[in-house]
């Protein structure tokens, strides 16, 4: 580890909670250089959901790259984004009835997010965004300002401006209504909310704690855009390309956003690539006013499209990806029966789900049990309190019933241990796990 503690800088962060060197992985499964496996639960925070080196992605690009196709290309027309649009229309947006342009960002989650926003506010000629509590999109100045996390925040050292915050989908609890609350908020001329360009919101918010918001609220936010004419932006970065159970989030909730950004999933290989989804008559963009050099990375297009073909062209992959969801839900409000004290929770729906421990240094021990044991899995939320399930969603039925089980044998380890020790704070120097060879 010496190189790493010697030179890599401070700001490292997944690297501290498992302190291995990983070098080779397939599917569901991630080895380090002594050859240990690890069940991947965390899948490249939501970047891995076809797994690791899919092969049937694999092979098209490996095709790619020996037949020397173009691997970068300004935003020069190349087959590889050709065949790629081609597919996206046809494979994802025409069935869905959704009428898009494509923009090519920069190849990160936040520059769509950056993208989406001037969109938005060039159009309107307004400044102001709504976002909302716990919401995450990016930590570059624009998306940074959209982001609820103040340990993000803390970092922009300037003032972070430009939007306003209104309160998520069962924020203040079941009895307020907080699309009313926003509405009114808006509809007051003294209520000292600026008037939006946009809202830009997560359908599921992953890293602020995977809170789901419903269908209905979902539906009453689309109103409440039209109402006071501000363009809705659905921030699709983490929660789509099928995490949900749809390939978009907002699927079920049956709206048409103005705005999405995807990213993460989006190549399907892990390779970066992100994109903005703009309704035709916001797409007001003039000749490379938002540019980047690595706008459109060809290799992702190429798995990109890898990965539409086979996992899109029906339905099959999504009536899996729901089945495997409600198991998901099953056994984790098992978990949460057996062992939560009624204080812990579940959240989120189809693959993208997790256990609220309320307190982060627990939820930290448990995943670092899980971790102990061969499973690589990791919080979100304010405090860390969320484990965070973001396993592939192709793994087999086999190996995410393995997975859960060892996180169920890491919840009964440290929440039993709890009630032992309620004094303890280290619940692992002298605890011996089944998998020891993996933690040395
Ligand atoms: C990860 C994420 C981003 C930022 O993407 P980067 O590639 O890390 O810049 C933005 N929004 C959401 C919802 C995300 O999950």
């Amino acid at each position: 580890m010496k190189i790493f503690d010697e030179i890599e800088s401070e700001v490292q962060s997944y690297a501290r909670n498992f302190p291995r060197v990983f070098d080779k992985a397939q599917g569901e499964f991630v080895y380090d250089k002594d050859g240990n496996q690890y069940l991947d639960f965390l899948a490249g925070a939501g970047s891995l959901n076809y797994g690791h080196n899919n092969p049937k992605l694999k092979e098209k690009l490996l095709e790619y790259v020996a037949r020397d196709g173009i691997s970068h290309s300004l935003d020069l027309h190349t087959e590889a984004k050709r065949e790629f649009l081609e597919t996206f229309q046809e494979k994802i947006l025409q069935p869905r009835e959704l009428d898009y342009m494509v923009m090519f960002t920069g190849p990160t989650g936040t520059n769509s997010v950056e993208a989406a926003l001037k969109a938005a506010r060039n159009y309107t000629g307004r400044t102001n965004i709504v976002s909302f509590t716990n919401g995450f999109h990016g930590v570059s100045m624009g998306s940074l300002a959209c982001t609820g996390n103040s340990h993000h925040r803390g970092a922009a050292g300037v003032t972070l401006s430009g939007s306003s915050r209104m309160p998520y989908d069962g924020y203040m609890g079941d009895d307020l209504n907080t699309i009313e609350y926003m509405d009114k908020m808006l509809s007051d001329s003294s209520s000292g909310i600026d008037k939006p360009a946009a809202a830009i919101v997560e359908c599921i918010q992953g890293e602020g704690g995977i809170n789901a918001c419903s269908t209905a609220w979902l539906r009453a936010l689309e109103k409440v855009c039209r109402k006071h004419d501000m363009l809705l932006i659905v921030d699709d970065i983490q929660a789509g390309n099928g995490r949900s159970g749809n390939f978009f989030s907002f699927e079920e909730a049956g709206i048409k956003p103005d705005i999405v950004t995807l990213s993460k999933s989006l190549s399907g290989y892990g390779l970066p690539f992100a994109l903005v989804l703009i309704k035709p008559k916001y797409d007001q963009w003039k000749p490379g006013e938002h540019n980047g050099t690595f706008r459109g990375n060809n290799m992702a297009f190429v798995t990109a499209k890898a990965a539409i073909d086979t996992y899109w062209s029906d339905d099959a992959f999504e009536k899996e990806v729901q089945r495997k969801g409600l198991y998901i839900e099953k056994r984790l409000k098992s978990i949460v029966e057996q062992y939560g004290e009624g204080n812990f929770t579940t959240r989120g729906r189809g693959m993208f789900q997790g256990i609220n421990c309320v307190n982060g240094e627990l939820a930290g021990q448990i995943t670092h049990a899980a971790y102990r044991q061969g499973v690589i899995i990791e919080t979100s939320g304010a405090e860390d309190q969320v484990i965070k399930l973001l396993c592939p969603l192709i793994i087999s039925e086999e190996n995410l019933k393995k997975g859960i089980d060892i996180l169920e044998g890491a919840v009964r380890l440290v929440c039993r241990r709890i009630d032992e020790f309620p004094e303890e704070t280290d619940y692992f120097d002298d605890v011996v796990v089944e998998n020891e060879e993996v933690s040395k």
